[in-house]
């Protein structure tokens, strides 16, 4: 923890060695995070370990003084016109249909529910259908998606 930027000093050294197994889209998206930030895959690897870590941290935190951690994760996304392939921000948070819990070992996970029947498409002006949810586990942190984009 004392040496967080630069190389790892001589006590803090890199000898932990995982091999993650990762299908075609996480390695998109890996790659996109490296070309786009110019930080090499391992570094990005390492910042989600410790962004994750932070808010499973918040969370138990939270637990332990009686009270909830209250900030919630973000539902904004970039989704794809399927007319015209155009890039469309969305917050998700405005289509909500339901929010279900389920119990878990941290607490609650939160599955987010949005649908949105006719988003307009920024660019072509074409309507579009997204619908799916977002799940939220722990309180705070993302834990994965499933998002369907279609065109009429
Ligand atoms: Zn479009």
């Amino acid at each position: 923890m004392a040496n967080r930027r630069g190389r790892p000093s001589v006590e803090d050294k890199r000898n932990n060695q995982y091999r993650v197994l990762m299908n075609d889209v996480e390695d998109r998206m890996l790659a996109y995070c490296s070309r786009l930030t110019g930080l090499p895959k391992s570094q990005i690897f390492r910042k989600g370990v410790e962004a994750y870590y932070q808010q499973v941290l918040l969370n138990e935190y939270g637990k332990s003084y009686g009270q909830d951690y209250d900030g919630h994760i973000s539902l904004k996304r970039v989704v794809e016109c399927p007319h015209c392939g155009a890039q469309n921000g969305i917050d998700c948070e405005d289509y909500i249909i339901d929010e279900i819990s389920y119990e878990r070992q941290m607490g609650p996970e939160i599955e987010h529910c949005f649908d949105c029947e006719d988003y307009e498409c920024v660019s072509c002006g074409e309507t579009f259908h997204i619908h799916g949810s977002i799940h939220e586990y722990p309180v705070g942190a993302y834990d994965s998606e499933e998002i369907k984009v279609e065109g009429e």
